[in-house]
């Protein structure tokens, strides 16, 4: 308790923040002593500190908005960890605010897109688990829209699922949104999820950016963690990043000839046709360029739902974790088991399950092609360019 910080609402209630427990956008996650619901996130130098709390305080009184509290439904668990209630370090100096702790329902959504972290963290999971967490951040995405907000900084690290699939959303504070006369703009730009247009660009994102980086998640969501810019060129040309293969047009899902991948990426066909064109809306040529071309999170949440139907699921025979689309005449997730036994000695392979955990891994289909790592670093993790400012 040496380390505690104390912090003050503005009716003068005392908290008192002990371990850190994650970072946000420009801010440090506690945990709130004696209020195990709760975690406060506390931005220790707001660039602009009086817009932060303006911001802040929007939040605060949208939260009591009919339009704010339709995204907010009590009695279920939350769909966004939006800020309760303001706090101040004693000097004053950092702002931050209390928020509803998404650890007491959910887990990180990297937890669905890591096979490693899924066997440990949600085991229960399968491929319809996927489905669903990708339609409930569709519909999450839909409702946010449909009441002014734009995410805009969109990305694994800001988003949380449970083991029924239902996805929710923290960081709220750097929501863009317009309030009165004012804009609380997003800045923040993640590698691997910004839509072409925001790239290496100041423009602000909208529905449309939100609805791009919408179906990069569902791609990694349905493939295992692959990103859908995943890849070394082709054409030899060195590896630089996501966002380069994306303003590149290199992309398996609309040329297959345009990158290589690594052997056990799950295969495009399991994809069902109706997803598959969503997708090449999303990411070919017309969509990285014309924003208003891409399947909206409406589209996507329609085209995912009808994939859950009890008629569109097939449970494979051999593997009760496996589920795939009807359209698929075998189970795909077979495939890549055997393909991952072949690689192994007869002792380690396993008969059942998931592969051994000490199978070697070469080139996790959800992580940066090595010589990304040579290069720079991960994607994913040098994430942040520019703040979330007010401005
Ligand atoms: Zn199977």
């Amino acid at each position: 308790m040496t380390m505690a910080i104390r912090v003050r609402s503005r009716t003068g209630r005392e908290w008192l923040l002990t371990e850190e427990v994650g970072s946000g956008s420009e801010g440090v996650v506690y945990a709130v002593h004696r209020a195990p619901g709760l975690v406060a996130k506390v931005v220790p130098r707001p660039r602009d500190p009086a817009a932060y709390r303006r911001r802040l305080d929007r939040l605060l009184r949208q939260a009591r908005e009919p339009r704010t509290s339709r995204l907010l439904p009590a009695g279920q668990p939350p769909r966004l960890a939006w800020p309760l209630e303001i706090v101040t370090t004693e000097r004053g100096t950092a702002v931050g605010c209390l928020m509803p702790d998404l650890r007491v329902t959910h887990q990180p959504l990297e937890c669905l897109l890591s096979p490693a972290a899924r066997r440990a963290h949600l085991p229960a999971a399968t491929w319809a688990t996927a489905l669903r967490a990708a339609a409930s951040l569709a519909e999450l995405l839909a409702d946010l829209h449909a009441e002014g907000y734009v995410v805009g900084d969109l990305k694994p690290e800001n988003l949380w699922v449970n083991a029924a699939g239902a996805v929710a959303l923290a960081d709220v504070d750097s929501l863009q949104f317009v309030d009165g006369a004012e804009t609380f703009p997003c800045r923040m730009r993640s590698a691997g999820y910004t839509a072409p247009e925001c790239v290496d660009s100041e423009a602000l994102p909208d529905r449309a950016s939100d609805s791009f980086v919408l179906a990069v998640l569902a791609h990694q969501l349905l493939m295992d963690g692959l990103h859908p810019f995943h890849g070394h060129p082709a054409d030899g040309s060195p590896y630089v990043s996501f966002d380069d293969n994306l303003l590149r047009g290199r992309c398996r899902l609309v040329d297959r000839a345009s990158v290589v991948l690594p052997r056990f990426a799950p295969p495009l066909d399991l994809l069902p046709a109706g997803l598959y064109r969503l997708f090449r809306r999303a990411f070919d040529a017309a969509g990285r360029r014309d924003p208003s071309v891409r399947p909206s999170p409406t589209e996507w949440a329609l085209a995912l739902r009808r994939e859950l139907a009890p008629a569109r699921l097939v449970a494979c025979g051999r593997d009760p974790g496996h589920r795939h689309s009807v359209e698929r005449p075998w189970c795909p997730w077979c495939d890549q088991q055997a393909r991952r036994e072949e690689e192994l000695p007869a002792p380690l392979a396993r008969t059942n399950g998931g592969p051994a955990a000490n199978e070697p891994r070469p080139a996790a289909p959800h992580a940066a092609p090595p010589t990304a790592r040579r290069r720079g670093p991960v994607p994913g993790l040098d994430g942040r360019r520019g703040g979330c400012g007010d401005g």
